[in-house]
């Protein structure tokens, strides 16, 4: 997973005076994950005359899924919608791992020239609007050199992901600096980690403890799972009956489009049944633990959260696997709290303790808003918290500016493919009509909820500095792939917006 091997860098373009220039393009990318390579492809498709350029702070293609190398790192929604809905998922399992992910989107990057689109290692640390000139300026940062580099541009999209790549969330345990043995984050696995026969104790009870736990049981001594409260987890066949049955039948692109959307209306259905019938659902879950655990086993301890289904991110697993390291006696769970670390292990307030020679602290991810960077409009910064989100991807008084974001309770890729879809209708409705900027206008709405509606460490720690929901569509986020297909593919392009004509901006340009 080298992440130069597939690299072709894009050339800064040179002045006649030999410095390099302060370069336009019409469209600015922010990120080379699967949304920013995603929103590349719909561009070159749907906007081919558009000049476009992709920063990303790292060194290579796929974000999430070329940073992540812990064992058994997967997906852990199915590849049939967190794939493109332009590219069909051709390999067996429906639940991939993280490398097959990654060369999926690097391939995607290639075969479609994206990739020679791509500046690695430009951070981008700010973008300034000026109304005067209808353009973003964009500060990056090299992070090879730490040179600063400009660029200008008419469109910015962030697809930056949401959270920091920099550092994940450890919680401040007492006694860490104590303990002999070795401590990982997820995020930063090391690579000569020798795990084999030793003794792990895995913090954590989230999509990555879950798989890291039966990954690693495989070949250590024993791995201990610690979580300070249980999470739902749902196990599901890590490949799709229906979907190898109809890939078999139908040409590749129908089969893929059909099981897309079987795939998203089933995750529809399951949100919805657990908000309507948490009852319901609860005792389903239970069930079906009880059934792949030992008899006896404390399900009620272990697995029965306080909260409802999907109040929280649901877990999900392939095959039960965790549940199959459970039963073989490789894995146990242990739901207590950490009272220290000691030299041999954790302290627990129960008196329990846990002797460990390795400890991972799949304690999760610290949110982080458009790639960290500084927004500001015609001079004045733009504070986040203060923006309502129009249709999940613009933010209110911020001009031609779209934001990525993926569903938090289904695939990711199924928004930012109609993100994306969206740039490329309101680029084309603008230049149709000579359009320079739009401006989404909350005027109608009152920011009455919160951005995410998910009560997960991850999401209540940052809340506070996120943008707002409205009351009312289009500035109500639905997390509904129906009604988003209905809103930004097929709804209007000019619903509470402000557009600013071509000719406008040129005459506040020569008045000043
Ligand atoms: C371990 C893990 C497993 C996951 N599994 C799933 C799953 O199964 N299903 C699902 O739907 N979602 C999953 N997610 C969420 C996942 O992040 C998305 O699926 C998806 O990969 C996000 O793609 P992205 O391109 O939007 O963001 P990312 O993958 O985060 O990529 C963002 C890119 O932007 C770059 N960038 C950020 N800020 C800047 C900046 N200021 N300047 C320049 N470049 C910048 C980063 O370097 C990175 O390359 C998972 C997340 C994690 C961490």
């Amino acid at each position: 997973m080298d992440g130069q091997t597939s690299r072709i860098e894009a050339e800064p373009e040179e002045s006649g005076a030999g410095g390099p220039e302060v370069e336009h393009f019409d469209v600015l990318l922010v990120g080379a994950g699967l949304s920013g390579i995603g929103a590349a492809w719909h561009l070159q498709q749907r906007c081919p005359h558009r000049t476009f350029l992709i920063l990303e702070g790292r060194e290579a293609i796929g974000g999430t899924w070329d940073l992540f190398r812990y064992p058994g790192i997967r997906s852990d929604s199915d590849m049939f919608t967190l794939g493109f809905a332009f590219k069909p998922w051709l390999e067996a399992k429906a639940i991939a791992d993280g490398p097959s992910i990654l060369s999926y989107v690097r391939q995607t990057a290639e075969e479609n020239g994206i990739d020679r689109h791509i500046r690695f290692r430009h951070r981008v640390t700010k973008a300034s609007w000026s109304s005067e000139d209808a353009r973003w300026t964009v500060e990056a940062e090299r992070t090879d050199t730490g040179k600063p580099v400009r660029f200008t541009c008419g469109w910015l999209h962030m697809c930056s992901g949401y959270y920091d790549y920099a550092q994940g969330y450890l919680p401040d345990f007492a006694g860490m600096d104590r303990f002999r043995g070795t401590i990982a984050h997820p995020q930063f696995w090391p690579e000569d980690l020798d795990y084999r026969g030793k003794r792990v104790v895995v913090i954590g009870s989230g999509a990555t403890a879950v798989t890291l736990v039966p990954s690693l049981a495989e070949s250590a001594a024993h791995v201990t799972m610690l979580q300070r409260s249980p999470t739902y987890v749902a196990s599901r066949p890590a490949s799709d009956a229906i979907a190898d049955r109809l890939r078999a039948w139908l040409p590749t692109k129908l089969a893929y489009a059909i099981v897309r959307w079987k795939n998203a209306l089933q995750a529809i259905a399951i949100f919805n049944l657990s908000r309507r019938r948490p009852e319901m659902m609860k005792s389903m879950l239970r069930k079906a633990a009880i059934k792949q655990l030992p008899d006896g086993y404390a399900v009620d301890t272990h697995f029965k959260p306080s909260y409802n289904p999907w109040d929280q991110r649901m877990c999900l697993i392939p095959d039960g696997d965790l549940f199959t390291a459970v039963r073989d006696g490789r894995a146990s769970v242990v739901t207590d709290q950490i009272d220290t670390f000691t030299e041999t292990g954790i302290r627990l307030k129960s008196g329990d303790e846990l002797a460990a020679d390795i400890v991972v602290s799949a304690t999760g991810l610290n949110l982080l808003a458009i790639g960290g960077m500084q927004l500001e409009v015609d001079g004045s910064v733009v504070d986040l918290s203060k923006t309502v989100s129009y249709k999940g991807m613009m933010l209110s008084g911020v001009p031609n500016f779209a934001w990525t974001i993926g569903y938090t309770n289904a695939s990711w890729t199924l928004k930012a493919d109609l993100v994306a879809e969206y740039v490329c209708r309101l680029l084309k409705h603008m230049d149709a009509k000579g359009y320079a900027a739009v401006t989404p206008d909350a005027a109608g709405t009152t920011a009455a909820n919160p951005f995410l509606d998910l009560a997960s460490g991850y999401v209540t720690r940052s809340l506070a500095e996120l943008p707002k929901q409205g009351d009312r569509a289009p500035w109500r986020l639905h997390q509904n792939y129906v009604k988003d297909v209905r809103l930004l593919r097929r709804g209007p392009i000019d619903d509470d917006v402000v557009f600013t004509p071509a000719v406008a901006a040129d005459r506040a340009r020569s008045i000043a």
